[in-house]
Protein backbone atom coordinates (compact mmCIF):
# COMPACT_ATOMS: atom_id res chain seq x y z
CA UNK A 1 0.00 0.00 0.00
CA UNK A 2 1.98 2.68 -1.24
CA UNK A 3 0.15 4.64 -3.75
CA UNK A 4 -1.73 7.90 -2.26
CA UNK A 5 -5.13 8.33 -1.23
CA UNK A 6 -5.92 10.14 -3.80
CA UNK A 7 -4.64 7.64 -7.07
CA UNK A 8 -8.11 7.95 -9.16
CA UNK A 9 -7.54 11.47 -9.71
CA UNK A 10 -3.32 10.87 -11.04
CA UNK A 11 -4.96 8.33 -12.87
CA UNK A 12 -7.91 10.12 -14.22
CA UNK A 13 -5.03 12.46 -15.31
CA UNK A 14 -2.80 10.05 -17.17
CA UNK A 15 -5.94 8.40 -19.11
CA UNK A 16 -6.10 11.54 -20.81
CA UNK A 17 -2.33 11.74 -21.91
CA UNK A 18 -1.65 8.20 -22.02
CA UNK A 19 -3.05 6.24 -25.22
CA UNK A 20 -4.28 2.69 -24.62
CA UNK A 21 -4.53 3.71 -21.29
CA UNK A 22 -5.29 0.93 -18.85
CA UNK A 23 -6.07 1.28 -14.93
CA UNK A 24 -4.69 -1.78 -13.60
CA UNK A 25 -1.70 -1.64 -16.17
CA UNK A 26 -0.93 2.50 -15.06
CA UNK A 27 -0.94 1.20 -11.29
CA UNK A 28 1.19 -1.84 -11.74
CA UNK A 29 3.47 -0.51 -13.77
CA UNK A 30 3.87 2.29 -10.79
CA UNK A 31 3.92 -0.06 -8.17
CA UNK A 32 7.29 -1.38 -9.95
CA UNK A 33 9.18 1.65 -10.03
CA UNK A 34 11.61 3.44 -7.53
CA UNK A 35 12.70 6.46 -8.19
CA UNK A 36 15.97 7.65 -6.66
CA UNK A 37 16.48 11.43 -6.01
CA UNK A 38 20.55 11.86 -5.66
CA UNK A 39 22.04 15.63 -4.56
CA UNK A 40 25.13 16.31 -2.88
CA UNK A 41 26.37 20.00 -1.10
CA UNK A 42 26.34 21.77 -4.11
CA UNK A 43 22.27 21.17 -4.22
CA UNK A 44 22.38 22.72 -0.41
CA UNK A 45 22.06 26.10 -2.14
CA UNK A 46 18.78 27.88 -2.27
CA UNK A 47 18.12 27.44 -5.63
CA UNK A 48 19.21 23.63 -5.43
CA UNK A 49 16.48 23.18 -1.98
CA UNK A 50 14.26 24.61 -4.22
CA UNK A 51 14.19 22.59 -6.91
CA UNK A 52 14.63 19.38 -3.98
CA UNK A 53 11.39 20.57 -2.34
CA UNK A 54 9.31 20.82 -5.82
CA UNK A 55 10.58 17.88 -7.01
CA UNK A 56 9.36 16.00 -4.08
CA UNK A 57 6.08 17.78 -4.10
CA UNK A 58 5.85 16.90 -7.59
CA UNK A 59 7.01 13.40 -7.84
CA UNK A 60 5.11 12.16 -4.18
CA UNK A 61 2.08 12.96 -5.51
CA UNK A 62 2.44 9.75 -8.11
CA UNK A 63 5.10 7.57 -7.60
CA UNK A 64 4.68 4.90 -4.63
CA UNK A 65 8.03 4.12 -3.89
CA UNK A 66 10.80 6.96 -3.91
CA UNK A 67 14.80 6.72 -2.54
CA UNK A 68 17.00 9.39 -1.45
CA UNK A 69 20.65 8.90 -2.37
CA UNK A 70 22.38 11.87 -0.25
CA UNK A 71 26.25 12.62 -0.36
CA UNK A 72 27.35 14.31 2.26
CA UNK A 73 26.65 15.55 5.76
CA UNK A 74 24.40 18.18 4.84
CA UNK A 75 22.49 16.46 1.98
CA UNK A 76 21.83 13.78 4.52
CA UNK A 77 20.21 16.12 6.84
CA UNK A 78 17.63 17.70 4.29
CA UNK A 79 17.25 14.00 2.93
CA UNK A 80 15.22 13.91 6.62
CA UNK A 81 13.29 17.03 5.88
CA UNK A 82 12.24 15.66 2.36
CA UNK A 83 11.22 12.35 3.55
CA UNK A 84 9.15 14.16 5.75
CA UNK A 85 7.62 16.39 3.25
CA UNK A 86 6.94 13.18 0.82
CA UNK A 87 5.57 11.73 3.78
CA UNK A 88 3.00 14.61 4.51
CA UNK A 89 1.88 14.47 0.46
CA UNK A 90 1.15 11.24 1.11
CA UNK A 91 1.06 9.23 4.09
CA UNK A 92 1.46 5.64 2.10
CA UNK A 93 4.50 6.27 0.47
CA UNK A 94 6.99 3.85 0.71
CA UNK A 95 10.92 5.87 1.31
CA UNK A 96 13.10 2.82 -0.05
CA UNK A 97 16.77 1.88 1.80
CA UNK A 98 18.90 2.58 -0.73
CA UNK A 99 21.24 -0.70 0.22
CA UNK A 100 18.42 -3.14 -0.34
CA UNK A 101 16.89 -1.21 -3.52
CA UNK A 102 17.49 -1.40 -7.04
CA UNK A 103 16.73 1.81 -8.65
CA UNK A 104 14.07 2.34 -11.33
CA UNK A 105 15.19 5.86 -12.43
CA UNK A 106 17.42 8.31 -10.71
CA UNK A 107 16.51 12.14 -10.70
CA UNK A 108 19.62 14.27 -9.98
CA UNK A 109 20.36 17.32 -8.40
CA UNK A 110 23.73 19.41 -7.90
CA UNK A 111 27.25 18.30 -9.59
CA UNK A 112 27.16 14.46 -8.51
CA UNK A 113 26.96 11.37 -10.48
CA UNK A 114 25.67 8.97 -8.70
CA UNK A 115 26.54 4.92 -9.28
CA UNK A 116 23.42 3.83 -10.62
CA UNK A 117 22.98 1.60 -14.07
CA UNK A 118 19.03 2.98 -14.08
CA UNK A 119 18.19 5.50 -16.75
CA UNK A 120 19.79 8.93 -14.68
CA UNK A 121 18.25 12.36 -15.47
CA UNK A 122 19.98 15.58 -14.64
CA UNK A 123 18.49 18.99 -13.59
CA UNK A 124 19.66 22.11 -12.11
CA UNK A 125 19.41 25.82 -12.43
CA UNK A 126 21.33 29.71 -12.66
CA UNK A 127 19.08 32.01 -11.23
CA UNK A 128 16.06 32.09 -14.60
CA UNK A 129 17.60 29.29 -16.28
CA UNK A 130 16.24 26.25 -15.78
CA UNK A 131 18.97 23.23 -16.92
CA UNK A 132 18.19 19.79 -17.57
CA UNK A 133 20.13 16.74 -19.33
CA UNK A 134 19.86 13.15 -19.88
CA UNK A 135 23.52 12.61 -19.77
CA UNK A 136 25.56 14.65 -17.40
CA UNK A 137 25.33 16.95 -14.34
CA UNK A 138 24.45 20.29 -14.91
CA UNK A 139 24.80 22.07 -11.72
CA UNK A 140 23.45 24.19 -9.27
CA UNK A 141 23.52 27.73 -9.01
CA UNK A 142 24.41 29.73 -5.96
CA UNK A 143 21.74 32.46 -6.42
CA UNK A 144 19.30 33.44 -4.36
CA UNK A 145 16.24 33.37 -7.59
CA UNK A 146 14.85 29.90 -7.51
CA UNK A 147 12.29 30.68 -10.54
CA UNK A 148 14.59 28.94 -13.02
CA UNK A 149 15.02 25.64 -9.88
CA UNK A 150 11.54 25.86 -9.96
CA UNK A 151 11.43 25.25 -13.76
CA UNK A 152 13.79 23.22 -13.90
CA UNK A 153 11.78 20.31 -11.30
CA UNK A 154 8.96 20.65 -13.75
CA UNK A 155 10.92 19.81 -16.84
CA UNK A 156 12.50 16.51 -15.08
CA UNK A 157 9.15 15.40 -13.57
CA UNK A 158 8.20 15.83 -17.25
CA UNK A 159 11.26 14.34 -18.88
CA UNK A 160 10.72 11.50 -16.15
CA UNK A 161 7.06 10.72 -17.14
CA UNK A 162 7.73 10.63 -20.71
CA UNK A 163 10.49 8.00 -20.38
CA UNK A 164 8.68 5.90 -17.68
CA UNK A 165 5.49 5.89 -20.40
CA UNK A 166 7.13 6.67 -23.65
CA UNK A 167 4.89 3.61 -25.30
CA UNK A 168 1.93 5.50 -24.58
CA UNK A 169 2.57 9.23 -25.23
CA UNK A 170 2.24 9.87 -29.34
CA UNK A 171 6.27 11.47 -30.23
CA UNK A 172 7.24 11.44 -26.42
CA UNK A 173 10.89 11.99 -26.25
CA UNK A 174 13.18 12.64 -23.64
CA UNK A 175 15.02 15.91 -23.75
CA UNK A 176 19.37 15.20 -23.88
CA UNK A 177 19.78 19.07 -22.86
CA UNK A 178 17.70 22.07 -22.01
CA UNK A 179 18.73 25.36 -20.88
CA UNK A 180 15.64 27.65 -21.02
CA UNK A 181 15.00 30.83 -19.48
CA UNK A 182 12.01 31.60 -17.72
CA UNK A 183 13.19 35.07 -18.48
CA UNK A 184 12.89 35.79 -22.00
CA UNK A 185 11.79 31.86 -23.32
CA UNK A 186 13.51 32.95 -26.59
CA UNK A 187 15.21 29.89 -28.15
CA UNK A 188 18.94 29.28 -27.10
CA UNK A 189 18.79 32.03 -24.88
CA UNK A 190 21.26 32.74 -21.63
CA UNK A 191 19.02 35.60 -20.70
CA UNK A 192 19.42 35.82 -17.01
CA UNK A 193 19.83 39.02 -14.93
CA UNK A 194 19.91 38.85 -11.22
CA UNK A 195 16.73 40.06 -9.32
CA UNK A 196 16.28 43.20 -7.71
CA UNK A 197 16.94 43.13 -3.88
CA UNK A 198 13.42 43.78 -3.53
CA UNK A 199 10.77 43.07 -5.77
CA UNK A 200 7.26 45.27 -5.43
CA UNK A 201 4.20 44.09 -6.09
CA UNK A 202 1.60 46.66 -6.76
CA UNK A 203 -1.82 46.47 -4.95
CA UNK A 204 -1.48 43.09 -7.09
CA UNK A 205 -4.71 40.70 -6.98
CA UNK A 206 -4.10 36.54 -7.76
CA UNK A 207 -6.99 35.22 -8.59
CA UNK A 208 -7.61 31.25 -8.18
CA UNK A 209 -5.58 28.70 -5.99
CA UNK A 210 -6.02 26.33 -7.87
CA UNK A 211 -3.17 23.98 -8.99
CA UNK A 212 -1.36 27.17 -10.87
CA UNK A 213 -2.10 29.32 -8.50
CA UNK A 214 -0.44 26.51 -5.90
CA UNK A 215 2.64 26.74 -8.80
CA UNK A 216 2.09 30.25 -8.45
CA UNK A 217 2.33 30.85 -4.41
CA UNK A 218 5.59 28.07 -4.31
CA UNK A 219 7.17 30.33 -6.68
CA UNK A 220 6.12 33.53 -5.03
CA UNK A 221 6.88 32.47 -1.65
CA UNK A 222 10.42 32.07 -2.33
CA UNK A 223 11.23 35.28 -4.54
CA UNK A 224 13.59 37.08 -1.89
CA UNK A 225 12.44 40.18 -0.16
CA UNK A 226 8.87 40.68 -1.85
CA UNK A 227 7.52 43.81 -0.97
CA UNK A 228 3.91 45.69 -1.81
CA UNK A 229 0.41 44.39 -1.06
CA UNK A 230 -0.82 41.21 -2.29
CA UNK A 231 -4.33 40.06 -2.14
CA UNK A 232 -5.39 36.03 -3.01
CA UNK A 233 -8.85 35.30 -3.78
CA UNK A 234 -10.47 31.91 -4.02
CA UNK A 235 -13.70 30.63 -2.29
CA UNK A 236 -13.17 26.52 -2.52
CA UNK A 237 -11.67 24.14 0.00
CA UNK A 238 -9.24 22.17 -0.65
CA UNK A 239 -10.50 18.27 -1.49
CA UNK A 240 -8.90 15.04 -1.64
CA UNK A 241 -8.60 14.79 -5.57
CA UNK A 242 -6.51 18.39 -5.36
CA UNK A 243 -3.93 16.45 -4.11
CA UNK A 244 -2.83 14.81 -7.08
CA UNK A 245 -0.88 18.14 -8.37
CA UNK A 246 -1.69 20.99 -5.86
CA UNK A 247 1.86 21.60 -4.93
CA UNK A 248 1.22 22.82 -1.95
CA UNK A 249 -1.31 20.75 -0.49
CA UNK A 250 0.01 18.10 2.44
CA UNK A 251 -2.60 15.47 3.20
CA UNK A 252 -3.69 17.40 6.17
CA UNK A 253 -4.89 20.12 4.24
CA UNK A 254 -7.71 18.50 2.61
CA UNK A 255 -10.87 20.89 3.58
CA UNK A 256 -8.76 22.98 4.20
CA UNK A 257 -9.37 26.98 2.66
CA UNK A 258 -7.13 27.26 -0.24
CA UNK A 259 -6.46 30.72 0.85
CA UNK A 260 -5.01 29.72 4.26
CA UNK A 261 -2.87 27.37 2.72
CA UNK A 262 -1.54 29.86 0.10
CA UNK A 263 -1.49 32.44 3.42
CA UNK A 264 0.56 30.11 5.00
CA UNK A 265 3.28 29.53 2.66
CA UNK A 266 3.35 33.54 1.54
CA UNK A 267 4.23 34.26 5.85
CA UNK A 268 7.47 34.00 4.76
CA UNK A 269 7.10 37.31 3.42
CA UNK A 270 7.51 39.30 6.29
CA UNK A 271 7.76 42.62 4.23
CA UNK A 272 4.65 41.56 2.09
CA UNK A 273 0.98 42.31 3.11
CA UNK A 274 -1.03 39.59 2.08
CA UNK A 275 -4.60 39.78 2.34
CA UNK A 276 -6.71 36.49 1.90
CA UNK A 277 -10.12 36.58 0.55
CA UNK A 278 -12.46 33.52 0.71
CA UNK A 279 -14.71 33.85 -1.28
CA UNK A 280 -15.43 33.85 -5.07
CA UNK A 281 -13.61 36.32 -6.73
CA UNK A 282 -16.77 37.96 -8.56
CA UNK A 283 -17.99 38.97 -5.28
CA UNK A 284 -15.11 41.22 -3.50
CA UNK A 285 -15.47 44.65 -2.85
CA UNK A 286 -12.58 45.69 -5.15
CA UNK A 287 -13.39 44.29 -8.42
CA UNK A 288 -14.27 46.91 -9.98
CA UNK A 289 -11.10 48.85 -8.39
CA UNK A 290 -8.58 46.32 -9.16
CA UNK A 291 -6.02 47.54 -11.71
CA UNK A 292 -3.70 44.80 -11.30
CA UNK A 293 -4.31 40.93 -11.95
CA UNK A 294 -2.77 37.68 -12.30
CA UNK A 295 -5.10 34.90 -13.27
CA UNK A 296 -4.87 31.39 -12.35
CA UNK A 297 -8.86 30.52 -12.78
CA UNK A 298 -10.31 27.80 -13.73
CA UNK A 299 -12.43 29.08 -16.79
CA UNK A 300 -12.86 31.06 -20.06
CA UNK A 301 -15.69 32.53 -18.72
CA UNK A 302 -14.09 33.89 -15.97
CA UNK A 303 -11.29 35.38 -17.69
CA UNK A 304 -13.49 37.01 -19.94
CA UNK A 305 -16.01 38.45 -17.03
CA UNK A 306 -12.23 39.15 -15.49
CA UNK A 307 -10.89 41.13 -18.58
CA UNK A 308 -15.04 42.92 -18.46
CA UNK A 309 -14.10 44.59 -14.62
CA UNK A 310 -11.22 46.41 -16.51
CA UNK A 311 -8.23 45.64 -14.92
CA UNK A 312 -5.53 47.93 -16.18
CA UNK A 313 -3.22 45.02 -17.07
CA UNK A 314 -3.11 41.34 -16.48
CA UNK A 315 -1.47 38.18 -16.42
CA UNK A 316 -3.00 35.16 -17.79
CA UNK A 317 -2.16 31.71 -17.06
CA UNK A 318 -3.33 28.54 -18.58
CA UNK A 319 -3.11 24.38 -18.86
CA UNK A 320 -5.43 22.97 -21.17
CA UNK A 321 -4.71 19.60 -23.77
CA UNK A 322 -1.80 20.42 -25.72
CA UNK A 323 -0.25 23.26 -23.84
CA UNK A 324 0.25 25.55 -21.12
CA UNK A 325 1.66 29.13 -20.63
CA UNK A 326 0.83 32.79 -19.69
CA UNK A 327 0.01 35.73 -21.48
CA UNK A 328 0.06 39.35 -20.79
CA UNK A 329 -3.39 42.14 -21.55
CA UNK A 330 -3.70 45.76 -21.55
CA UNK A 331 -7.29 47.24 -23.05
CA UNK A 332 -5.96 49.79 -25.29
CA UNK A 333 -3.85 49.83 -28.21
CA UNK A 334 -3.13 46.59 -31.14
CA UNK A 335 -2.94 43.87 -28.97
CA UNK A 336 -5.21 41.45 -27.34
CA UNK A 337 -7.00 41.99 -24.51
CA UNK A 338 -7.49 38.90 -22.27
CA UNK A 339 -10.99 38.20 -23.98
CA UNK A 340 -9.66 38.30 -27.51
CA UNK A 341 -8.08 34.96 -26.59
CA UNK A 342 -11.18 33.38 -25.63
CA UNK A 343 -13.67 34.83 -28.41
CA UNK A 344 -15.54 31.70 -29.91
CA UNK A 345 -13.63 30.20 -32.38
CA UNK A 346 -10.51 31.87 -30.92
CA UNK A 347 -7.81 29.72 -29.31
CA UNK A 348 -9.33 28.13 -26.36
CA UNK A 349 -12.51 25.77 -26.58
CA UNK A 350 -15.46 27.08 -24.05
CA UNK A 351 -16.41 25.75 -20.96
CA UNK A 352 -19.68 25.02 -22.21
CA UNK A 353 -18.18 22.39 -25.15
CA UNK A 354 -15.48 20.53 -22.52
CA UNK A 355 -18.57 19.97 -20.25
CA UNK A 356 -21.10 19.08 -22.78
CA UNK A 357 -18.70 16.62 -24.42
CA UNK A 358 -17.07 15.12 -21.03
CA UNK A 359 -21.64 14.60 -19.91
CA UNK A 360 -21.79 12.72 -23.81
CA UNK A 361 -24.18 15.59 -24.02
CA UNK A 362 -22.17 17.54 -27.81
CA UNK A 363 -26.06 17.70 -29.29
CA UNK A 364 -27.62 19.34 -26.01
CA UNK A 365 -25.42 21.98 -25.61
CA UNK A 366 -27.08 24.96 -26.79
CA UNK A 367 -30.72 23.85 -24.99
CA UNK A 368 -29.35 21.67 -22.07
CA UNK A 369 -25.66 22.98 -21.03
CA UNK A 370 -25.42 26.23 -21.93
CA UNK A 371 -28.54 27.32 -19.59
CA UNK A 372 -27.73 25.27 -17.05
CA UNK A 373 -24.36 26.22 -16.76
CA UNK A 374 -25.48 30.04 -16.61
CA UNK A 375 -28.67 29.99 -14.23
CA UNK A 376 -27.00 26.86 -11.79
CA UNK A 377 -30.44 24.94 -12.29
CA UNK A 378 -30.26 21.75 -10.16
CA UNK A 379 -29.56 18.27 -12.42
CA UNK A 380 -33.29 16.44 -12.72
CA UNK A 381 -33.01 12.41 -11.71
CA UNK A 382 -34.43 11.96 -15.47
CA UNK A 383 -31.50 13.96 -16.73
CA UNK A 384 -29.09 12.12 -14.68
CA UNK A 385 -30.42 8.98 -15.72
CA UNK A 386 -29.69 10.46 -19.63
CA UNK A 387 -26.42 11.23 -18.94
CA UNK A 388 -25.69 7.60 -17.75
CA UNK A 389 -27.51 5.91 -20.28
CA UNK A 390 -24.84 7.95 -22.35
CA UNK A 391 -21.99 7.66 -20.80
CA UNK A 392 -22.72 3.71 -20.54
CA UNK A 393 -22.21 3.48 -16.40
CA UNK A 394 -24.84 2.79 -14.28
CA UNK A 395 -26.59 5.81 -12.54
CA UNK A 396 -26.51 4.69 -8.73
CA UNK A 397 -23.01 6.25 -7.95
CA UNK A 398 -24.27 9.38 -9.96
CA UNK A 399 -27.08 10.04 -7.36
CA UNK A 400 -25.58 11.96 -5.31
CA UNK A 401 -25.35 14.70 -7.45
CA UNK A 402 -29.13 14.79 -8.50
CA UNK A 403 -30.40 18.16 -7.18
CA UNK A 404 -26.99 20.06 -7.65
CA UNK A 405 -26.19 21.89 -10.09
CA UNK A 406 -24.31 20.67 -13.56
CA UNK A 407 -20.92 21.92 -12.72
CA UNK A 408 -20.54 20.11 -9.45
CA UNK A 409 -21.68 17.04 -11.63
CA UNK A 410 -19.06 18.03 -13.76
CA UNK A 411 -16.05 18.34 -11.01
CA UNK A 412 -17.43 15.76 -8.95
CA UNK A 413 -17.97 12.90 -10.71
CA UNK A 414 -16.12 13.15 -14.23
CA UNK A 415 -12.92 15.86 -12.89
CA UNK A 416 -13.43 13.97 -9.62
CA UNK A 417 -12.90 10.76 -10.88
CA UNK A 418 -16.24 8.47 -10.25
CA UNK A 419 -17.17 8.17 -13.63
CA UNK A 420 -13.84 7.11 -14.27
CA UNK A 421 -14.10 4.84 -11.45
CA UNK A 422 -17.12 2.94 -12.79
CA UNK A 423 -15.70 2.17 -16.29
CA UNK A 424 -12.05 0.84 -14.75
CA UNK A 425 -10.55 3.64 -17.21
CA UNK A 426 -11.57 1.33 -19.89
CA UNK A 427 -13.87 4.71 -21.25
CA UNK A 428 -11.47 7.37 -22.27
CA UNK A 429 -13.15 10.26 -19.79
CA UNK A 430 -13.15 13.79 -21.35
CA UNK A 431 -12.38 15.93 -18.91
CA UNK A 432 -9.08 18.70 -18.09
CA UNK A 433 -7.11 17.17 -15.22
CA UNK A 434 -3.89 18.21 -16.13
CA UNK A 435 -0.70 16.17 -14.63
CA UNK A 436 0.57 17.70 -11.76
CA UNK A 437 3.83 19.15 -13.53
CA UNK A 438 1.69 20.98 -16.13
CA UNK A 439 0.01 23.23 -14.08
CA UNK A 440 3.59 24.03 -11.32
CA UNK A 441 5.18 24.81 -14.88
CA UNK A 442 2.45 27.25 -15.30
CA UNK A 443 2.36 28.65 -11.44
CA UNK A 444 5.98 28.96 -11.85
CA UNK A 445 5.66 31.26 -14.97
CA UNK A 446 3.49 33.40 -14.15
CA UNK A 447 5.08 33.90 -10.85
CA UNK A 448 8.00 34.53 -13.02
CA UNK A 449 5.75 37.07 -15.30
CA UNK A 450 5.10 38.59 -11.99
CA UNK A 451 8.02 39.05 -10.55
CA UNK A 452 9.15 41.15 -14.13
CA UNK A 453 6.28 43.26 -14.52
CA UNK A 454 6.90 44.27 -10.97
CA UNK A 455 10.83 45.02 -11.58
CA UNK A 456 10.41 46.75 -14.99
CA UNK A 457 6.63 48.31 -14.92
CA UNK A 458 6.53 47.18 -18.88
CA UNK A 459 4.98 43.76 -20.44
CA UNK A 460 7.21 42.02 -22.48
CA UNK A 461 6.87 42.63 -26.69
CA UNK A 462 4.87 39.33 -26.91
CA UNK A 463 1.21 38.24 -25.43
CA UNK A 464 1.45 34.58 -25.13
CA UNK A 465 3.93 32.27 -24.58
CA UNK A 466 3.12 28.54 -24.25
CA UNK A 467 4.99 25.26 -24.02
CA UNK A 468 4.13 21.77 -24.21
CA UNK A 469 6.03 19.30 -21.26
CA UNK A 470 4.49 16.26 -22.83
CA UNK A 471 7.12 16.81 -25.78
CA UNK A 472 10.66 17.52 -25.81
CA UNK A 473 11.44 21.29 -24.86
CA UNK A 474 10.97 23.45 -28.22
CA UNK A 475 13.94 24.67 -29.91
CA UNK A 476 11.92 27.35 -31.53
CA UNK A 477 9.96 30.14 -30.57
CA UNK A 478 7.56 30.02 -27.70
CA UNK A 479 6.50 33.63 -27.91
CA UNK A 480 3.81 34.82 -30.16
CA UNK A 481 2.54 38.41 -30.20
CA UNK A 482 -1.37 38.55 -30.80
CA UNK A 483 -3.69 41.28 -32.29
CA UNK A 484 -7.16 42.47 -31.01
CA UNK A 485 -9.58 40.43 -33.04
CA UNK A 486 -9.92 40.98 -37.10
CA UNK A 487 -13.75 40.41 -36.94
CA UNK A 488 -14.03 43.30 -34.30
CA UNK A 489 -16.07 41.28 -31.59
CA UNK A 490 -13.96 41.94 -28.41
CA UNK A 491 -15.13 44.50 -25.58
CA UNK A 492 -11.94 46.18 -26.23
CA UNK A 493 -12.52 46.93 -29.33
CA UNK A 494 -16.45 48.24 -28.30
CA UNK A 495 -16.65 51.72 -27.90
CA UNK A 496 -18.44 52.01 -24.64
CA UNK A 497 -15.91 49.41 -22.78
CA UNK A 498 -13.28 51.41 -24.36
CA UNK A 499 -14.62 55.62 -23.01
CA UNK A 500 -15.35 53.55 -19.49
CA UNK A 501 -11.64 52.11 -19.33
CA UNK A 502 -10.40 55.49 -20.63
CA UNK A 503 -12.27 57.18 -17.86
CA UNK A 504 -11.25 54.71 -15.01
CA UNK A 505 -7.50 55.60 -15.42
CA UNK A 506 -7.54 59.33 -16.30
CA UNK A 507 -9.39 60.14 -13.30
CA UNK A 508 -6.61 58.73 -11.05
CA UNK A 509 -3.95 61.07 -12.83
CA UNK A 510 -2.64 60.74 -15.87
CA UNK A 511 -3.49 59.01 -19.19
CA UNK A 512 -4.17 55.28 -19.09
CA UNK A 513 -1.63 53.53 -19.46
CA UNK A 514 -1.14 51.17 -22.82
CA UNK A 515 0.07 47.81 -20.80
CA UNK A 516 2.83 48.28 -23.04
ZN1 LIG B 1 -10.11 42.09 -26.70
Amino acid sequence: MALANYFSRAATAASQVLQGFDAKHFEGLLNGLVIGIAFDQQACSTEGRASLDLLIRLLARLYPTICFLPTGDEARELAKSLGSLARCINKNISIARRRATVLSHCLVVGSTTPDVSCPTFFLGSDGWLAMFSAERPVGTGGSSNTLGAGGAACIAAANLFRHIFSAQINGAAVDKDVIFSLFDYAPGSRANPPLADTVTLDDLFLLGLGAIGNGAVWALSRVPNLRGRLEVVDAEPVDQGNLQRYVLALEKDISRSKVKLALRYLNSQTDLVVTGHNVRWQTIPAIRSMEHVAIALDTAADRVAVQGALPRWTINSWTQRGDLGVSHHGFQGEMACLACLYLPNGAVPDEDQVIAEALGLEDRKMDIVRPMLHNGAPVTAELMGEIANRLTVPVEPLLPFVGKPLRDLYQGAICGGVVFELTAGSKRVLVEVPMAFQSAMAGVMLAGEIVKRAATANSPDWITAKLNLLRKMPSGLITERRKKDHLARCICQDSDYMEVYREKYTSRGGPASQGS
